[in-house]
């Protein structure tokens, strides 16, 4: 019996006889994250970046399943995963080939696919039954939930949305969470590639750490002109920070999916390359 099967036996049975320890209760609200992904090379690693995921998935309640929105996955529309038994994909290049020899094993959730479709239907959301995990969301999860055993579905951003109305289909996702989903922004909070230094002793340049801390201050004040890009004076700062803002939007979904109540904190700061914010942000 392949692993995916036998982990598909094994949920079932637990289903059936209510099982699973420390399961979600569904009186649980989850929390929201947002974790900066960084270097696909993170998913062999073992540093404080990748504890402090360890520590997250174990500390957190265990989620029936994790929406992720990815930066590494743009559509026309918005688009849900409904693979059953999604892929691994290996969407970067030039790693050495330990890097391939990696999996995520996980099941997808294709009824939750079609729920989430049927919520986003009013932005002309669409379904992809074929659709993989890419690094963005499997190098995260390997350290979030290391047995694959938590069903995973992707959100596409899409592309034709204005930087406001993703923020606004984060609220709506925000009510899946009282339905023990774990909703899961994977970016960056300052990404250029162009201006990574990969030496061992490289600083973090002041633009990098300033535009960090602006968005960290933003958050707690809920300061909505700068986490929109609103304010023309920061302008500088974004271009720097984001050349492209597909590693930016993620953390927009998952600020949507909070609500004011929820206590804003950071499980875990600091830069990689230099300049790479690996900042990741717990709402609730
Ligand atoms: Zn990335």
């Amino acid at each position: 019996m392949k692993r995916r099967d036998l982990l598909k036996a094994v949920m079932s049975i637990m289903a059936a006889h209510s099982l699973g320890g420390t399961a979600y209760a569904s009186t649980t609200k989850m929390p929201v994250l947002f974790i900066g992904h960084g270097s696909p090379m993170n998913v062999l690693r073992d540093n404080p970046f990748t504890q402090h995921l360890n520590r997250l998935g174990e500390s957190l309640p265990v989620p029936r399943a994790v929406l992720v929105i990815s930066a590494h996955w743009l559509a026309d529309e918005p688009t849900l995963s409904s693979t059953e038994e999604p892929d691994t994909m290996y969407d970067f290049g030039g790693f050495p080939d330990a890097l391939y020899e990696v999996s995520y094993p996980c099941m997808g959730e294709p009824d939750l696919a079609s729920q989430v479709g049927d919520d986003l239907a009013q932005y002309r959301s669409e379904l992809d039954e074929h659709r993989g995990l890419d690094h963005g969301a499997w190098t995260v999860l390997h350290h979030l939930y290391p047995k694959a055993n938590i069903p995973v579905v992707q959100l596409a951003m899409s592309r034709n949305l204005k930087i406001e109305e993703h923020l606004e289909l984060g609220a709506v996702l925000g009510q899946l969470r009282n339905e023990g989903v774990l909703i899961l922004g994977s970016g960056n909070i300052v990404h250029n590639l162009r201006r990574l230094d990969r030496s061992p002793d490289a600083v973090t340049p002041d633009w990098a750490a300033e535009f960090d801390e602006m968005i960290k201050t933003a958050l707690l004040q809920r300061n909505f002109d700068q986490l929109l890009a609103r304010d023309k004076s920061k302008y500088p700062l974004w271009a720097l920070s984001h050349p492209t803002i597909e590693h930016y939007v993620p953390l927009l979904y998952a600020l949507g999916a909070a609500t004011e109540d929820d206590e804003i904190s950071f499980p875990y700061e600091g830069f990689d390359s230099g300049s790479i914010s690996m900042r990741s942000v717990k709402f609730g």
